[in-house]
């Protein structure tokens, strides 16, 4: 590349905006579909466990990402992820069908929140709980990813254990 590209680098000085960060990101990020960033903000924790997954097997990136990585997974599956409510409503074998967050959030009735955290504490009702998470695809994939992430928190946090008393493995 001989010939300088006068428009891409001006000779005289940088103006102060110039110096600016380019608001590329926020532009591309705007050239998203709204769709797609509305989908993003609602699945992150599936994307964040798919890359916790290939942390484990395709990386050397160690045990305490990896911990934080499934824990922030843990949240969402309990917390934010869109699921039906599936808390149990007055009538006997009933179960709320309202959009809620996560397998403890519930919908918007701060009632249905305390129903679902008590069913996990409640042994009678995990059938129940559990029959009602299967049977929609979005329970399912909350419920699989929350098993996925606590297998993984688990399994980092015992790496770290066994990793911390001793300076490192030999050659490792
Ligand atoms: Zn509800």
């Amino acid at each position: 590349m001989d010939r300088v590209d006068k428009d891409r680098f001006p000779t005289r000085p940088f103006s102060r905006s110039e110096l600016r960060p380019a608001p590329q990101a926020d532009l591309r990020w705007v050239l998203v579909k709204k769709d797609t960033r509305r989908f993003l903000a609602r699945y992150w924790g599936y994307f964040l466990l798919v890359l916790v997954l290939a942390g484990w097997f395709y990386t050397n990136i160690g045990p305490a990402p990896l911990a934080l990585g499934s824990a922030l997974v843990l949240l969402f599956t309990l917390f934010m992820a869109p699921m039906p409510c599936c808390a149990e409503t007055r009538t006997e074998g009933q179960y709320c069908r309202r959009n809620g967050t996560g397998i403890l959030g519930g919908c918007y009735l701060k009632a249905h929140k305390w129903q679902n955290a008590k069913a996990l504490v409640r042994r009678q009702s995990w059938a129940g709980l559990a029959r009602h998470v299967f049977t929609s695809i979005s329970g399912n994939a909350t419920a699989i990813s929350a098993l996925a992430a606590t297998a993984s928190a688990v399994a980092a946090v015992i790496t770290l254990a066994l990793k911390s008393p001793t300076p490192g493995p030999p050659g490792g």
